[in-house]
């Protein structure tokens, strides 16, 4: 019963063990985390695991045949070059390719290209590209904010009309990256005959990788949509509603459509593939299917499509780094983007909270597995297993539920609790075994060590007298008419005078004399370091002390209890452990003949 409870009482107590541990583990964790250049860092290789499940599950998504691209791509720009002399080019090439385009029924023009200042070309381009916009109200032009000094630009007042609605705003305004005091706009005369005009702003991370693009930005005390979502609502036909960023920090385009935004206001784009994930058709092939009048090869690539135009020649340095790619054109970015609105299909970063709390449950299992599991080598399977399976769980999860599952604290935490659990399990099991071997040497009834201890320490003291010099000396103990003792008080009493002597001889002796029970009721007593006239003052102190102490029977009363003690040392009564304690049996037996309580060193 002892047993049990002692037991249950340890198994508690190794069980708190672990908890400090473990919640050691986590509070270092979190306190890292608020040390800005270490959260930063553990954010970026975040961000990398981001990227390489987004290139494991890029395959999986289908991009929108809708969607199209006229690049002007390598051949594009020698062609330009060739046959326009210069980049860029005449806006009147613009205004045709939009004008011989809307005679296939396109659904949008989109531009991701700048038409800032007014040019001087001598074809009157500009008013052109001013009449082509105005005639067709399904084209999309761009513009791009920035902070560049006053000094530089005069930020320009832009139309009312081109603000987008949004309510429950507080994340764009207090953003640090959507907040823009300069604004490159398109010429007053085109931003005069339409207001489809979006921005065209990408953003970079730390690492120079672009994952987020903005919905809209903060202008002037006014919010202006991004290029492509303006494209997008215009396509699902909801066209200048105002849009509602709601509890859980989306922003809401219709019952379908939300786009969930980071901390400072963006969207993670869901990547669908690399450099040429929608249809590239180059500037050239157009113009020369224009050229030839090739209405049937205009029909069949861009019918009812979503025309995005942009740079994607190097030379023209639109180029971004996104995880899909270190070259990825700015303008497969906004495609990209608009079919990720148009797919309700972003990615959603899980809350701190849950990441948290995912890296409690799987230090908690690895934490259980060490625990259980005595075998190194299959615990440590076990733990990779369990890891292996969240892993795969964070890619599964951005795959069909678009979810960004946290890898890094979870995976630390795991890693921490691993060390700290082997650390806790060894060093619990050293202190087991510490109380193995105190039991192992120790007898039971008197706490004294045992008859083996006894023999082992006179063995070491033996050799380490014939080796270094020295002296060392034995004291034997026995108790006087013990046996009538016993018959008299009964064999329990017997016991507990037994263990008062024993502690009376502890009470005794220096920390360096080994007190043993001998067997029976005799006891003995090793002093290394010590000549036989110490030994004999030793023995006569413990002699004495028992004389006068009162020994408590089993029923409470007391009693006087004396007894007889011999003594040998080395080297001058032998060289080995048998000759001492021979020796010494020969003192005690004197005493024992010469009328008992008393010291005897000399046979
Ligand atoms: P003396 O030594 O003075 O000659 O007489 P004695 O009666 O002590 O003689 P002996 O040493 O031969 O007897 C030892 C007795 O000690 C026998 C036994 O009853 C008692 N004894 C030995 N071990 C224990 C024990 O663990 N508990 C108790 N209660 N008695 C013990
Ligand atoms: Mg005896
Ligand atoms: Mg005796």
């Amino acid at each position: 019963m002892a047993e049990y409870i002692m037991n249950k009482k340890k198994k508690i107590l190794n069980g708190l063990v672990y908890v400090l541990v473990f919640v050691l583990i986590f509070s270092s964790i979190v306190f890292a985390g608020r040390f800005k250049s270490f959260g930063k860092f553990m954010f970026g290789v975040e961000q990398k695991t981001f990227d390489i499940r987004q290139n494991i599950i890029k395959g999986t998504k289908t991009p929108n045949k809708d969607i199209v691209i006229i690049a002007i791509d390598d051949p594009s720009y020698e062609y330009v070059l060739d046959n326009f002399g210069s980049w860029p080019i005449s806006r009147g090439f613009w205004a045709h390719l939009i004008n011989s385009l809307e005679q296939v029924n396109p659904k949008f023009i989109v531009f991701d290209l700048l038409f800032t200042k007014r040019m001087t070309s001598n074809d009157m381009g500009d008013e052109k590209l001013i009449e082509a916009v105005k005639n067709n109200q399904n084209v999309y032009l761009s513009m791009n904010f920035d902070n560049y000094p006053y000094q530089i630009r005069k930020p320009p007042m832009l139309p009312q009309e081109l603000q987008t609605k949004v309510k429950n705003s507080k994340i764009i305004e207090k953003s640090s990256v959507l907040n823009f005091s300069n604004c490159r706009k398109i010429m007053d005369e085109l931003q005069a005959v339409t207001t489809k005009i979006g921005s065209i702003n990408v953003t970079r991370d730390e690492d120079g990788i672009t994952r987020y693009m903005s919905p809209v930005f903060y202008y002037n005390d006014g919010f202006y949509g991004n290029l492509s979502l303006l494209v997008g609502l215009d396509y699902l036909g909801l066209n200048d509603k105002e849009l509602v960023i709601n509890k859980n920090n989306e922003l809401v385009l219709d019952n379908k459509h939300k786009i969930p935004l980071s901390p400072n206001g963006r969207a993670i784009i869901n990547w669908y593939g690399e450099e040429q994930t929608f249809e590239h058709i180059g500037l050239w092939q157009v113009d020369r299917a224009i050229k030839n009048g090739d209405v049937k090869f205009l029909k069949e690539k861009f019918e009812n499509k979503i025309i995005y135009i942009g740079t994607t020649v190097t030379a023209l340095a639109d180029i971004k780094s996104t995880p899909m790619s270190y070259v990825f054109p700015g303008v497969e970015i906004h495609a990209n983007f608009l079919n990720n609105i148009l797919d309700n299909n972003f990615i959603k970063h899980c809350k701190y909270g849950v990441d948290f709390l995912i890296s409690v449950i799987l230090s908690a299992l690895v934490a259980f597995i060490i625990i259980k599991i005595d075998t190194v080598i299959f615990a440590l399977t076990f733990c990779m297993l369990l890891i292996g399976l969240y892993l795969f769980a964070t890619v599964f999860a951005m795959q069909y539920f678009n979810l960004w599952l946290g890898i890094v604290m979870p995976l630390s935490s795991v890693f921490l609790t691993l060390i700290g659990s082997y650390i806790v399990k060894y060093l619990l099991k050293s202190k087991d075994y510490e109380q193995t071997y105190k039991l192992a040497v120790t007898d039971g009834l008197t706490e004294l060590y045992n008859h083996r201890y006894f023999q082992e320490q006179m063995i070491m003291n033996v050799g380490n007298v014939a080796r270094y010099g020295g002296a060392f000396s034995l004291i034997l103990i026995d108790i006087d008419f013990f046996k009538k003792f016993n018959d008299k008080y009964g064999h329990q009493s017997g016991d507990a005078v037994l263990r008062q002597v024993a502690q009376t001889i502890k009470k005794n002796i220096r920390q360096s004399d080994i007190p043993c029970r001998y067997g029976g009721e005799e006891m003995s007593i090793i002093l290394p370091n010590t000549k036989k006239a110490d030994a004999t003052i030793a023995a006569k102190k413990i002699w004495s002390a028992v004389r006068e102490r009162k020994f408590e029977l089993a029923d409470g009363n007391k009693t006087n209890v004396t007894i007889s003690v011999g003594v040998a040392s080395m080297p001058v009564d032998g060289e080995n452990p048998q000759m001492l304690i021979e020796y010494a049996d020969k003192c005690l037996y004197k005493a024992k003949q010469n009328g008992r309580d008393m010291v005897v060193d000399e046979i």
